[in-house]
């Protein structure tokens, strides 16, 4: 039976509104306060699999596997091995789920010690980031964010409609989720005055998803549709938060380099490319047609709600400020990936490539809040006397993320953050 198969049911009792019902099967990186050390799990409901029992009890093996590879701190080792495996062993666990299978399900004493309650479990970044890249690929931040930066007649750069826009960003600052984030320091430049030092006063979050590179390639050789789509392992919520007014100072003619390198936070559960096979809907119609090495075949978007609440020092409870969809991308994942490495360049496992921020046609459906106070020009309204244009210390930011299935959802579990204030400048 399918992994993906809807009236798939685990012995472990799902809530219909669990990220984690048995066709998600996610993989995280944690550690409990009884053994500290890192290892793989796999969530399920309230749960974690603890996938290094599942591998020295025999019921989770890797074919071809030299070493043990669920004992690790990083799914980089696992993800190796390539699509084939990914396929088997997510099957392997599926099965061993599976409420009608007894292998586990009878088992009590290693029932005990495989499965740990998801609340006294610590989550850590899930793999290795090799290289962190991030596109800009959502048409209609991309025409919000020009039209507050560049004026109506502006707003999409020339190239825009022929490839997925993105620079190289950072790997170092990558971040799992409840991880605080400093207001960063940065050269900002009010006016006519001279250039200074100092905290960042237009804090902001980004609404993304995050791919990540499963396979490597070589360098020199570009890749193709087929090539690309067995290289992405799985795909996390992703925030990349941005200092705008550091962005505006430094930005030209490079693009983006410090405003948006202090802080990105991924939520901890990689799902699977394969979990949201389901969920592949049409990419929206591009015209111009691109051009050949970036052609698709039709069902590359996926259909992913995707939440952001926001919750300040003095709020008693957190707000939603925007619903989008990952569904709204103009440019698909695997084009994003496919124009990546158009030039030769290599990639390689572990790779986080971030979409870009995803916003929808509407208020309520942007993804940051430059577009939502528009630049500060229109102060979010977020109940209990509290407004925002940008984000003050003390402010929780929250994403959450599922497709909808038939009774059960794939869900991305959490990312978020809380705002620290600015360290002073040293002097
Ligand atoms: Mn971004």
């Amino acid at each position: 039976m399918s992994p993906n198969d809807p009236s798939l049911r685990s012995f472990i009792e799902v809530r219909a509104d669990s990220d984690f019902p048995i066709q998600n099967l996610p993989y995280g990186v944690f550690s409990t306060a009884q053994d500290e050390r890192k290892r793989i799990g796999v969530a399920i409901g309230d749960f974690i699999l603890d996938l290094a029992v599942c591998e020295e009890a025999g019921l989770v093996l890797v074919e071809g596997a030299a070493e043990r590879l669920f004992n690790r701190d990083a799914l980089n080792p696992f993800m190796a091995f390539g699509p084939a495996v990914w396929s088997a062993t997510r099957a392997r666990i599926s099965e061993l789920l599976r409420a009608d299978v007894a292998l586990l399900r009878d088992n009590a004493p290693l029932r005990k010690v495989a499965l740990v309650p998801r609340a006294q479990a610590t989550l850590h970044l899930p793999f290795h980031v090799a290289s962190f890249s991030d596109f800009y690929s959502s048409l209609q931040h991309a025409s919000n964010a020009g039209m507050i930066l560049r004026g109506p007649n502006a707003a999409l750069m020339p190239n825009w409609k022929h490839m997925p826009i993105g620079y190289n960003s950072r790997a170092s600052t990558v971040v799992v989720s409840g991880t605080p984030v400093r207001r960063p320091l940065g050269q900002l430049k009010v006016g006519d005055q001279p250039p200074y030092m100092g905290p960042c006063g237009k804090l902001d979050f980004e609404l993304e998803m995050g791919f990540i590179i499963g396979q490597n390639s070589p360098m020199g050789e570009m890749l193709t549709q087929a090539q690309a789509e067995r290289m992405i392992f799985g795909f996390v919520l992703l925030n990349d938060w941005s200092a705008r007014d550091i962005q505006a100072w430094e930005y030209q003619p490079l693009g983006p380099f410090l405003a948006k390198a202090f802080a990105t936070t991924i939520s901890p559960w990689v799902v699977t490319r394969e979990a949201l096979e389901p969920f592949r809907v049409a990419t929206p119609d591009q015209d111009p047609a691109p051009l050949p090495y970036l052609r698709q075949s039709r069902l590359q978007n996926y259909d992913v709600t995707l939440d952001v609440t926001l919750q300040t020092a003095k709020m008693t409870s957190p707000k939603q400020i925007s619903r989008s969809n990952f569904k709204y991308m103009y440019w698909s994942s695997l084009q994003q990936l496919m124009h990546h490495g158009s030039t030769g360049c290599a990639m390689s496992i572990g790779d986080l490539l971030g979409t870009g921020t995803i916003s929808g046609n509407d208020k309520s459906a942007y993804g940051s809040l430059l577009e939502l106070s528009w630049n500060g020009t229109q102060p979010l309204e977020l109940g209990e006397g509290e407004t925002r244009s940008f984000l003050e210390d003390g402010d929780q930011l929250s994403f959450h993320g599922y497709a909808q299935g038939d009774g059960y959802r794939i869900g991305f579990g959490e990312a978020a953050g809380t705002i620290l204030p600015a360290l002073p400048v040293p002097v």
